[in-house]
């Protein structure tokens, strides 16, 4: 069930901190690993009947509405945004590979002994990208069951 945002300001993860960090849609490293630093002026954005282009990897077309603190968005989730970039990494240098066998074995991402770790921080990299986008549609973001 979704409902309206009841914290309209405040960081959706801490429910404490205002609002004040923007998430990156489109991942700053995924932008500078396929198109380089820029500026894009290949790329834009169709929203609202009009053209936006994006000027660089920091650009506010590639960020969703301020809806975390600056510490959720960074010290916080840190471990989630590493372990999405070494599997977008890896996938990158093992494409054909990957097509070819049809499967990522995380156990090559991540190691033996922690692809379960990064697995679950690369899921929650995930979840905190769907815990902004709905957020900045004003939409209540659920509190975790663990
Ligand atoms: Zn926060």
């Amino acid at each position: 069930m979704l409902y309206e945002s009841r914290t309209e300001g405040l960081c959706w993860w801490c429910r404490a901190a205002p609002a004040d960090s923007r998430e990156h849609k489109l991942k700053k490293t995924d932008l500078k690993r396929q198109f380089g630093p820029g500026p894009y002026p290949e790329l834009s954005s169709h929203k609202d009947g009009g053209d936006r282009f994006i000027q660089g990897p920091d650009s506010v077309v590639v960020k969703f509405k301020p809806t975390l603190c600056s510490d959720c968005n960074n010290r916080r989730s840190q471990p989630h945004d590493l372990a999405y970039d070494r599997f977008a990494d890896y996938v990158r240098g093992h494409d054909r590979h990957i097509l070819s066998s049809r499967a990522i074995d995380l156990r090559a991402v991540y190691g033996r002994d922690r692809w379960e770790d990064g697995r679950d921080d690369m899921l929650r990299f995930f979840a905190k990208h769907a815990g902004c986008r709905l957020a900045e549609n004003g939409i209540e973001v659920p509190e975790p069951h663990l």
